[in-house]
């Protein structure tokens, strides 16, 4: 029959393939090369050389925001600010943040006042995943303090994709 082989059809072995890479993420990774490993371990310790910041300190983000330096933008309306993380992560690797920081320094931060901008940068990860054309998925993270391992403290959501991503994250 048409689409049948061995009993079972293409559709069933595409999913049965499907689970089992996203089975096989879940599992511990034993095949990260050493690159890998180099850049986690130097993102760890930028982030433990930073120590947390006063709320009102300024951040190489003002910098990116103002465009005194130069960033890759993806994306700017009157409240938010996305552009391209410097060390990309993962294929897609884009860092949204506020235009006005407003004590955020992280989300440990928060207070009922950042209610609103806090729903605006997770949905624009979504709008900028659908404009990246992450259609099959996507990871957004937002890194919190020393443990967290946050190296610039003026919130910040990642957004991740264009791979497969692993769990548990490390
Ligand atoms: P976190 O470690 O969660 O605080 O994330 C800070 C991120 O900012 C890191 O992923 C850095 O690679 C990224 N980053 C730092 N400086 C720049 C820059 N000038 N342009 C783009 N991304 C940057």
């Amino acid at each position: 029959m048409k689409g049948l082989k061995n009993g079972m059809s293409s559709v069933s072995r595409r999913n049965i393939t499907q689970r089992l890479v996203v089975f096989a993420s879940h599992l511990p990774s034993s095949s990260s090369s050493s690159s890998d490993s180099t850049s986690m371990a130097s993102e760890k310790q930028a982030a433990l050389a930073t120590a947390p910041s006063d709320a009102d300190a300024p951040t190489i983000f003002d910098k990116i925001i103002n465009k005194e330096i130069p960033s890759n933008v993806v994306y700017e309306d009157d409240k938010v600010f996305a552009f391209r993380d410097i060390n990309p992560q993962a294929p897609t690797h884009i860092l949204i943040i506020p235009k006005v920081k407003d004590g955020l320094t992280g989300l440990s931060k928060a207070e009922k006042r950042h209610f609103e901008i806090l729903g605006r940068l997770l949905y624009t990860a979504k709008l900028i995943a659908k404009q990246e054309g992450l259609d099959d998925g996507f990871r957004v993270v937002i890194n919190d303090g020393p443990k967290g391992c946050q190296s610039v403290y003026h919130i910040h959501v990642h957004l991740l994709g264009g791979r497969q991503m692993n769990w548990p994250p490390g």
